[in-house]
């Protein structure tokens, strides 16, 4: 195992962040059976309450940007539905854009993107949706009503304080409030939430350093399928975190480089996206082992921080 991964792990701020951003990972597993079984019952419930829902589209309605412009009378029907069973009901900017009205009346989660942040139009089943998306949709949506609306926006803070925090790491007393907070979300979230409470427990209370520095399994690998992701190797060892701590940096860099880039995005946004990445660029840089494996992003980083040094000396000439 590297040794430059050793370093990194005897730091505990950063040891912290990985451990908090997996947890989040954990979180996704309770979050998308659960979305999904309550979404499907309350589209099941709003068909049986209101007939003319049940009616197919007459005219193919599509969004425009993020707005409805001239709907037919059953995805206006819809519509209505949707704003009414928003939390923040008249008032509340939906995105539109992230729905294809003719299949609202079949598919239950093409109506739960309506309470969703954009960019989910390619969007099928709750599986394909982030913890982010899933938090906003039992935020904004009312069918949600058992979840204790506090701790999930607590949880938005939260996994917003890992994404930018630009030093990569969080405190222990950070991670005990954490701990409060998902042990919370994770009872609202029953059933689903109890097997995946145990897991993040043991996430918590295992010793990465030790992981690595033993590189080999722990005992807790023989309880089943724990704390490891369906997708990445079934034990903690030194490969595991480090493969663990790629697809986290990956994360964080495709969503920044993403944000930088994005010529529709506001100006603050793209500022800070743009701070990110030469944060990670420099800690990238620093890491012999991260820079050689994220050598492509690296040259991905100085291309959009170049264009977007471009794009502000054009608006200085015009100014
Ligand atoms: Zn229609």
């Amino acid at each position: 195992m590297s040794e430059e991964l050793m370093t990194r792990l005897n730091d505990d701020g950063y040891k912290n962040w990985i451990k908090a951003s997996q947890c989040l990972k954990l979180l996704q597993r309770a979050l998308h059976p659960f979305a999904s079984s309550r979404m499907s019952s309350f589209h099941q419930e709003l068909l049986h309450h209101h007939g003319p829902l049940r009616r197919p589209c007459e005219a193919k309605c599509r969004a425009r940007g993020n707005t409805l412009p001239a709907l037919c009378r059953t995805c206006h029907e819809w519509q209505t539905v949707i704003l009414t069973h928003h939390r923040q009901g008249d008032s509340a900017i939906v995105n539109w854009g992230n729905c294809y009205p003719p299949r609202w009346r079949r598919n239950f989660w093409e109506v739960a993107k309506a309470y969703m942040p954009r960019g989910q139009s390619d969007v099928s089943f709750a599986c394909q949706c982030d913890t982010p998306a899933l938090l906003n949709l039992i935020n904004f949506c009312d069918c949600f009503h058992s979840v204790d609306l506090k701790c999930v926006s607590e949880l938005i803070r939260f996994r917003n304080k890992l994404m930018h925090s630009l030093e990569l790491s969080v405190s222990d007393d950070w991670m005990e409030q954490y701990w409060k907070s998902l042990k919370k979300i994770m009872q609202d979230l029953s059933p689903e939430g109890a097997a995946v409470e145990r897991e993040i427990q043991q996430m918590l209370s295992v010793n990465l350093s030790i992981c690595v520095l033993d590189d080999k399994p722990l005992p807790i690998v023989h309880q089943g399928p724990s704390v490891s992701d369906t997708d990445s190797p079934g034990r903690i060892n030194g490969q595991v975190i480090s493969y663990w701590e790629e697809r986290l940096l990956q994360e964080r860099l495709q969503e920044f480089l993403q944000a930088a880039s994005d010529g529709d995005g506001d100006d603050a946004a793209k500022t800070q996206a743009v701070v990110q990445l030469k944060r990670l660029q420099v800690f990238l840089q620093d890491n012999r082992d991260l820079s050689k494996r994220f050598s492509a992003e690296l040259q991905d980083i100085s291309s959009v921080l170049a264009a977007n040094q471009g794009d502000k000396d054009e608006e200085c000439v015009l100014a």
